[in-house]
């Protein structure tokens, strides 16, 4: 099996003006051939600096994503941006599922997986989210909520080319994370959900990102857990110094 190649990416959220173009182009200073070799580098800033970001994240080796899409191509859907917008102004990847637009947009799993699908048409590579809430962890119910995300997010005829990201969403922006040993075992189990729902060996190179409060300071332990295959950082990853110290941890 070919390893799976480590991925970190950066979810801008709604931050960035032109000004941050220059957090980008400092990324790509520290995105040096050995950092390269080892993992690949990835920023979702808002769409309005996709288009602007291009050369300076071309010629860093950086690649550039998209923070949600719309499951049509084109058509009457004021305010939204389609995959394949999101493909011709120069990205490769696009966040799907984000628990942000879950709580915030109504987002069901079946309407992530119609985005998922949709990025996948435009030749997109969704990073698809999932992760429980903290009434339902502490219920004992993260492993049951994950898993059922998981079937119902993910196309069932998805290439072993896309992205899952585990974010539980108590983590997201509040500083605290999962034991180490959590996120073995939610690893473990999606990775095997994972296969479960794509079969054919694919899970094999399915990369799982854990997402949620990582830090220069915990980036090491978290992104050497098994089955960890990369990093998606929301806060820390406005910064390049930030963004380039976890990156630095494998
Ligand atoms: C995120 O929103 O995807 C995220 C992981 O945020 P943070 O790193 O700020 O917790």
């Amino acid at each position: 099996m070919t390893p799976r190649r480590p991925l970190v990416a950066g979810n801008w959220k709604m931050n960035g003006l032109l000004a941050s173009l220059a957090e980008i182009a400092a990324m790509g200073g520290v995105y040096d051939a050995p950092l390269r070799a080892r993992l690949e580098l990835v920023v979702c800033p808002p769409a309005t600096l996709i288009g602007m970001a291009v050369d300076i994240a071309t010629q860093a080796s950086i690649g550039l994503g998209g923070q949600d899409c719309h499951t049509a191509p084109a058509g009457a859907h004021t305010g939204d941006i389609s995959a394949e917008m999101l493909k011709d102004i120069g990205a490769a990847y696009v966040i799907v599922g984000h628990s942000e637009r879950r709580a915030g947009h109504g987002e069901t799993d079946a309407l992530v997986q119609e985005k998922a699908a949709a990025a996948l048409r435009a030749g997109l590579t969704p990073i698809i989210c999932v992760g429980e809430t903290r009434a339902e962890r502490d219920a004992g119910d993260a492993l049951t909520v994950v898993g059922a995300q998981i079937a119902g997010s993910l196309p069932a005829d998805a290439p072993g080319s896309i992205v899952v990201a585990y974010e539980p969403v108590w983590a997201i922006g509040t500083g605290l994370t999962p034991t180490v040993a959590d996120v073995a075992q939610m690893h473990a189990f999606a990775r095997e959900r994972v296969e479960a729902r794509l079969g054919g060996g694919k899970s094999a190179s399915v990369r799982i990102l854990y997402g949620g409060s990582v830090k220069p300071s915990n980036a090491r332990d978290l992104l050497s857990v098994a089955n960890v295959d990369g990093a998606l950082v929301g806060g820390a990853s406005l910064a390049a110094k930030d963004f380039m110290a976890i990156a630095d941890a494998y």
